[in-house]
């Protein structure tokens, strides 16, 4: 079958042979579409230094940003042909307790694989066989928003962590949610966009930072959902300081000048990485967060509860704000043309998606 694989730092589009059979418990899928992100695109530069093949492969099969259809199922599968799926991506060590009941989000012992990034193929390819309790499935009418799902599942378990963690506090408003909170959120790629959704579906006043004019799409979307862009370079804002500060750039001299303007008992979600800049945390800094009991966290991956999340939130969006779900997909690119937009973004693009569908 034809995949997009990286050999070598490099990725190119080639006719592969795996010899994946329909076990028990398992099912075959066909990629309908796969998204691509910086973690893609850092297996390919090469700057994502923990990107490895599968055992016994000298190629790695690119994707983890999946929408698939189901094909064909093995014995005990409770799945229909024609179920939209969309597999979790990080697969348990099999060792830790996170680990064996389901938390591979928070594996102890780093021995986890993740499809497509390490240690195991992804689903940039025609088909892929996995067990169906890794899939998740999604009500027909989502259509190709569900390649979506799987950026939105680790957005959804970060807020899911800092509502677990504020629960130190009384932090909901008299109204029961959020609306007497402001977010801001550095960065507004599609991690930034849906950080913006998902805390405005929980009630918060939602300011979305970058450092330069809003594009047309983003303009649109963040108007749409009701947040505010703020270009930082014209004004400093919000004023006097968010309630939480969510970080998707992964530059510290984004987020670090402001870490002494979070409100009192707040919350910074650490988002992003791979960012290069260096930023001087001062003594002062310290002292504000410790006198205001900021909580700092870090967050990756997501649980398959934060998929099946996820899936309701696209849901509920889709009617909520219709045309917002399709701008965030701003391209369209075959298979063939995937190689190249693997190693730079596309002009204005939010999401650049693989399409399948025609092969
Ligand atoms: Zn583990």
């Amino acid at each position: 079958m034809k995949a997009i694989v990286v050999r070598a730092g490099k990725a190119s589009l080639e006719e592969v042979e795996l010899k994946e059979e329909l076990g028990r418990g398992m099912v075959r899928v066909r990629t309908l579409y796969n998204g691509i992100c910086g973690t893609d695109r850092g297996i390919v530069s090469g700057s994502l230094k923990f990107s490895r093949p599968p055992q016994g492969f000298d190629y790695l099969v690119l994707g983890h940003e999946t929408l698939g259809e189901v094909q064909e199922v093995g014995e005990g599968v409770n799945l229909r042909k024609g179920d939209l799926v969309v597999p979790v991506v990080r697969r348990g060590c099999g060792e830790c307790l996170n680990c064996l009941v389901g938390r591979q989000d928070f594996c102890e012992t780093g021995k986890f694989t993740e499809i497509g990034i390490r240690g195991a193929h992804g689903t940039m390819r025609e088909t892929f066989v996995d067990y169906a309790e890794n899939l998740v499935v999604l009500p027909r009418e989502l259509g190709e928003y569900g390649v979506l799902l799987e950026p939105l599942s680790n957005v959804v378990k970060a807020v899911r962590e800092v509502e677990y963690l504020q629960g130190r506090s009384l932090w909901r408003c008299r109204d029961s949610t959020y609306s007497c909170r402001d977010a801001a959120i550095i960065g507004s790629g599609p991690i930034g966009l849906l950080f913006s959704m998902a805390l405005k579906t929980m009630g918060f006043n939602v300011y979305v930072l970058n450092r330069r004019p809003p594009s047309e799409v983003e303009k649109d979307i963040t108007e749409a959902v009701g947040a505010r862009f703020v270009d930082t370079t014209k004004e400093v804002a919000p004023l006097p300081g968010p309630d939480l500060l969510v970080d998707t750039s992964g530059h510290p001299s984004a987020f670090v000048p402001l870490l002494d303007r979070i409100k009192k008992n707040g919350a910074v979600i650490l988002f992003g990485t791979t960012g290069k800049e260096r930023e001087e945390i001062t003594a002062e800094q310290v002292t504000e967060l410790v006198e205001n009991n900021v909580l700092l966290v870090g967050s990756v991956n997501a649980s398959k509860e934060d998929f099946r999340e996820g899936g309701n939130l696209l849901t509920l969006w889709k009617e909520e704000y219709p045309d917002v779900l399709g701008k965030m997909i701003t391209h369209k690119v075959s298979p063939g043309e995937a190689v190249n937009v693997l190693s730079g973004k596309l002009k204005g693009e939010i999401k650049t998606v693989v399409d399948w569908t025609n092969g």
